[in-house]
């Protein structure tokens, strides 16, 4: 069962952008630097300067949420997956590159919840954050599981599921028991992309949309990228966020400065997660650049045009 609710109506917008600019201000990188003075939120990262390091790391938030990464000595992509645990059911966001066998690491992580919470186990939906292939390569795996959902990639099966009927103006609620998602629709970067907030941990999980690295935007996609950073702005505006936390890093620790194409491995790599206010600058940045995205070098990620692709908004 999932409820939604329409965001704000177009004549709010005008009001958020001009609050927007103020925020904007206020977000420069000087409150993103502040941020990287914080301690980190998690361990250092398996980052593929190891050949003993495992195909996968996890690095339990709480008792409830946990981050996986893949290891990028199996796909140099080095994705993260988010699993997170109601008292109804559990979701896993995106199922890794490829290169790896995903599902015994997710499957070990349900039979020690389960353990801990007295059940012999608990409906596992597989989401994803977008429908490119390093995000849902071990969908397979799982789709012969038990009390098991694999939700598909397109546009029309997220929305779907989701209960969403005004993609991607308005945002669903799906609750897991006890914490209620929400499910925002940010396509640009991939037609059927979507962030998740989590009131449990006020993580914003942003996958491809914002990140620490390059942020690939389509040309012909342009608007819509820009329409929702907009949205995704104005949702972390309304909401109390604690970090972003996307599907990859490609950033080092060195402001602006990323790692080369399918790098294969990441030595002094920056922190996966971002202040929320790096919504905001974002927002800011592609607003100012109408549909025609141009690429852009921020200290801690890199907004970046790519060829037009198929399908057409
Ligand atoms: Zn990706």
């Amino acid at each position: 069962m999932s409820l939604s609710h329409p965001i704000l109506p177009h004549s709010a917008r005008f009001v958020f952008r001009a609050a927007l600019a103020a925020l904007a201000l206020v977000a420069s990188s000087g409150a993103v630097a502040a941020e990287q003075d914080k301690p980190p939120l998690f361990a250092p990262w398996i980052d593929g300067t190891s050949a003993s390091e495992p195909e996968t790391q996890v690095q339990q938030v709480d008792p409830d949420t946990f981050v996986i990464r893949q290891s990028m000595r199996t796909n140099f992509e080095g994705p993260f997956l988010y699993l997170l645990f109601g008292s109804d059911k559990a979701l896993l966001l995106d199922s890794g590159a490829g290169g790896l066998e995903i599902r015994p690491t997710i499957d070990r992580l349900i039979a020690a919840w389960c353990a801990r919470n007295g059940r012999t186990s608990i409906p596992l939906v597989v989401a994803h954050s977008h429908g490119h292939g390093d995000h849902h390569q071990g969908d397979a795996e799982f789709a012969a599981r038990p009390d098991t959902t694999v939700i598909g990639l397109a546009p029309t099966d997220v929305a779907g599921f989701f209960g969403i009927t005004d993609w991607p103006r308005e945002i669903a609620t799906f609750d897991l028991g006890g914490r209620a998602l929400s499910i925002v629709p940010t396509p640009g970067h991939e037609p059927a992309h979507i962030a998740i907030y989590d009131p449990k941990t006020r993580f914003l999980l942003s996958g491809d949309t914002l990140y620490p690295g390059r942020l690939y935007v389509p040309a012909n996609w342009s608007g819509v990228f820009r329409e929702s950073m907009l949205r995704l702005a104005q949702f972390v505006r309304e909401h109390r966020v604690s970090h972003l936390l996307g599907a990859h890093i490609e950033m080092t620790t060195t402001p602006g400065q990323d790692y080369p194409f399918e790098a294969p491995a990441h030595p002094d790599e920056r922190v996966l997660e971002l202040p929320p206010e790096a919504a905001y600058a974002l927002a800011r940045l592609v607003e100012g650049m109408g549909d025609t995205v141009q690429r852009t070098v921020a200290d801690d990620f890199i907004v970046f045009p790519v060829e037009a692709r198929l399908p057409n908004p």
